[in-house]
C-alpha cells in the first residue's frame, strides 16, 4: 500500500515524502479515502496511530480543490482537548499543506494565552481552524470568528474532551455549524456518552478500529513492581538508572506529586521536568521541547497534561501511581509502542492501589506480570526519602550503596553534570 494509491494529490504526496513516511499507517489507509469521498468517519484510534495525518491530508485536499472565498471563512474546524494537541495539529496542517498552491490558511486557538492576538489573526480569515472548545466559544462570543461555513468538523480525542468537561461547549459549537457537513470523530475509548454523541453526530459513518477499544496495544510489554508509597521515588530512580532508560514519561495522579517526583529525580542527577496544568504555557512548551530533543530524560506528567504529547516511539511509560480510571491506564500506555515500535509500561503499585490494578486487569482482560527490581534495596529507598525531606542531598552516584555507574560523574567537580550517563542511543526520537 502506498500513499499515492489513496487518491492524494501530488503536492500532498510530496509533503508526505518530505515527512519521511514510506507507507500509510492502517488508520490512514482507511480514513484518507473515506474522508476524500466526503463520508463521515468514526475512528477508534489513539495518539500514535497516525490519525492526525489521516484527517489532515484529506481535509487539505478537499479544501484546496474547492473554489474558495476571498474572505476565507472557516471551512474545516478541528476541535481538540488540549493546547499541546492543538499546536501539534496546527504544525501538521502546515507541514502537509506546504506545497499547496495557493496555500490554505490555518490557525490554532486555545485558552491560557491572551485572546486579542488571536482575534487580530482571525480577522483576515482562515480556511482551517484548530481550536480548544472553550476559547473557540469565547472568540465566537466576541464576533472574532463565524462557523456558519464549516464543511468539515473533526472531533479529535472525543473521549478526552468529555473527561475534561468540554462536552457542553462542544454541543454549543455543534449548534453553530451548518447542518450539512462532514463529521470525523476520533476517540481512543467509547463510553456510553461517546456512543450517544456519535449516534447523533454522524451519519452513515465509515467505522475504523485500528486500536480496538480498551485494549492495551499489543506491542507494549507491561509489568508491575509492588512498592510501598515511601519507596516509590527510590525505586523509580533505580529502574531508570539500572535500565539506562533515556526517554521516560512518568505519570502521577496529582500536580503536587509530579513536582515532588521531579525533584527526586533531579537530586539523583536525572534530568527531569514536570508538565501539568499549573505550569505556564511557556514552561510546558519548553519542557516538551527539551524532552523531544533528549535533553530532558524524564517528563513527569499528570494525565491531562500528557494527553497532547506527540512523540514518535516513546519507549518507556512509568505509572508512578495508577490512574483513577482503568481507561486512563490504556491511554497512558498507548503513549508507548507507537506505530508498531515496541515499548514498555511499568507500574509502581502500592498496597492501597491493588483494587485499581484489578480493575485495569479486568479492562485489558489479562493479568500484568509482577516484576522484581534486581539489586534494589527498599531500605535505601527510605533513606532517599528521609534525605530529601531533610533537604540534605545524598551523595551523588548510586544511592543504593553500590558502585557508581558512570565514572565520568566522578570528574564532574562542583557543577552537577547535566548528562551523567553515557548516551548510547540516539536522542532524535521526536518527529
Ligand atoms: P498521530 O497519531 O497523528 O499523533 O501521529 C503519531 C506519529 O506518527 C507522528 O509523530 C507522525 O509524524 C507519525 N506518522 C504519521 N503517519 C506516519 C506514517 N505513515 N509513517 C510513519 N510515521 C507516521
Amino acid at each position: 500500500m502506498s500513499f499515492s494509491s489513496l487518491g492524494l494529490n501530488a503536492e500532498l504526496l510530496r509533503a508526505v515524502a518530505d515527512a519521511g513516511y514510506s507507507e500509510p499507517s492502517p488508520i490512514q489507509a482507511k480514513a484518507i479515502p473515506a474522508c476524500l469521498e466526503g463520508r463521515d468517519v468514526l475512528a477508534a484510534a489513539q495518539t500514535g496511530t497516525g490519525k492526525t495525518a489521516g484527517f489532515t491530508l484529506p481535509i487539505l485536499q478537499r479544501l484546496s480543490a474547492n473554489h474558495y472565498d476571498r474572505n476565507r471563512p472557516v471551512r474545516a474546524l478541528i476541535l481538540t482537548p488540549t493546547r499541546e494537541l492543538a499546536a501539534q495539529i496546527g504544525e501538521s496542517v502546515d507541514k502537509y499543506g506546504k506545497y499547496l498552491n495557493p496555500r490554505l490558511k490555518s490557525d490554532v486557538v486555545y485558552g491560557g494565552v491572551k485572546i486579542n492576538p488571536q482575534m487580530m489573526r482571525l480577522r483576515g480569515g482562515v480556511d482551517i481552524l484548530v481550536a480548544c472548545p472553550g476559547r473557540l466559544l469565547d472568540l465566537v462570543g466576541q464576533n472574532a470568528v463565524k462557523l456558519d461555513r464549516v464543511e468539515t468538523l473533526v472531533l479529535d480525542e472525543a473521549d478526552r474532551m468529555l473527561d475534561m468537561g468540554f462536552m457542553r461547549d462542544v454541543r454549543k459549537i455543534l449548534n453553530l455549524l451548518p447542518k450539512k457537513r462532514q463529521n470525523l470523530l476520533f476517540s481512543a475509548t467509547f463510553s456510553k456518552e461517546i456512543r450517544e454523541l456519535t449516534s447523533t453526530l454522524l451519519s452513515d459513518p465509515v467505522s475504523i478500529d485500528v486500536a480496538p477499544r480498551n485494549t492495551a496495544a499489543e506491542t507494549v510489554s507491561q509489568s508491575v513492581y509492588k512498592a510501598d508509597k515511601k519507596v516509590k521515588p527510590a525505586l523509580l530512580i533505580h529502574l531508570i538508572k539500572q535500565h539506562n532508560w533515556r526517554q521516560v514519561l512518568v505519570f502521577t495522579a496529582t500536580k503536587h506529586m509530579a513536582n515532588r517526583v521531579t525533584q527526586h529525580l533531579q537530586k539523583a542527577d536525572i534530568t527531569a521536568a514536570a508538565i501539568h496544568g499549573n505550569k505556564s504555557q511557556g514552561a510546558r512548551t519548553s519542557a516538551l521541547a527539551g524532552f523531544k530533543s533528549g535533553e530532558i530524560e524524564v517528563l513527569v506528567a499528570t494525565d491531562v497534561a500528557a494527553r497532547g504529547i506527540d512523540i514518535a516511539h516513546l519507549p518507556n511509560v512509568i505509572n508512578f501511581e495508577l490512574p483513577n480510571t482503568p481507561a486512563d491506564y490504556v491511554h497512558r500506555i498507548g503513549r508507548t509502542g507507537r506505530a508498531g515500535a515496541s515499548g514498555q509500561a511499568v507500574s509502581l503499585v502500592a498496597p492501597d492501589e491493588r483494587d485499581q490494578l484489578r480493575q485495569i486487569e479486568r479492562l485489558i482482560s489479562k493479568s500484568i506480570k509482577v516484576a522484581e527490581a534486581e539489586g534494589f534495596d527498599p531500605n535505601a529507598g527510605h533513606a532517599e526519602m528521609a534525605d530529601s525531606r531533610a533537604g540534605t542531598p545524598p551523595p551523588r552516584g548510586n544511592r543504593n550503596g553500590g558502585p557508581r555507574r558512570d565514572s565520568r560523574s566522578a570528574d564532574a567537580g562542583d557543577k552537577p553534570a547535566r548528562r551523567r550517563r553515557p548516551r548510547s542511543r540516539s536522542a532524535g526520537r521526536s518527529e
